[in-house]
């Protein structure tokens, strides 16, 4: 059997802050503000498996007025939607995710942000895709004022 799910988030970029985008460090003058360590890209991912296995969105499940979740290691909440879907017998096939942020530059980061995103997902890294789009300067993310991400998951069981 198989599912779909889709998913997105946004969040703004401001000074002071890291920033975290598929559970890599990335290097900038700018970072994402959100309650966890705000990794777009991951929330966005963890919506999409949500998504398929009928499980609602990462608020339901990571809700921002928990003190657990403050500044937390988004990677630790993909881990607790992994393991959420294997109780419902939920193996993850595949995803696929664009990220759309106008700098720095993305690509030089995708095989460590494939490398880390795999394991957690018990995937090989072939299927764990990773693209990156600006908005062609328009609009919030073409001010660099938000970064966003949509992803796509299959998940299946027997
Ligand atoms: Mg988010």
């Amino acid at each position: 059997m198989f599912r779909v799910g889709f998913g997105f988030d946004v969040h703004q970029l401001v000074e002071g802050r890291e920033l975290w985008l598929g559970g890599v460090l990335i290097p900038h003058h700018r970072g994402a503000l959100g309650h966890s360590d705000a990794d777009v890209l991951l929330h966005a991912v963890c919506d999409a498996l949500l998504g398929a296995a009928g499980l609602g969105d990462i608020g339901r499940h990571f809700p921002d007025t928990d003190d657990r979740w403050k500044g937390a290691d988004s990677k630790l909440l993909l881990k607790e939607v992994v393991r959420l879907l294997g109780e419902k017998g939920w193996q993850v096939g595949n995803v696929d995710c664009t990220l759309i942020l106008e700098k720095p530059r993305i690509m030089p980061h995708v095989p460590a942000m494939r490398s880390t995103i795999a394991p957690i997902l018990g995937v090989a890294e072939d299927a764990v895709n990773i693209k990156a789009t600006t908005n062609e300067k328009m609009g919030f993310v073409g001010r660099e004022e938000g970064v966003a991400a949509h992803a796509v998951a299959l998940i299946q069981k027997d």
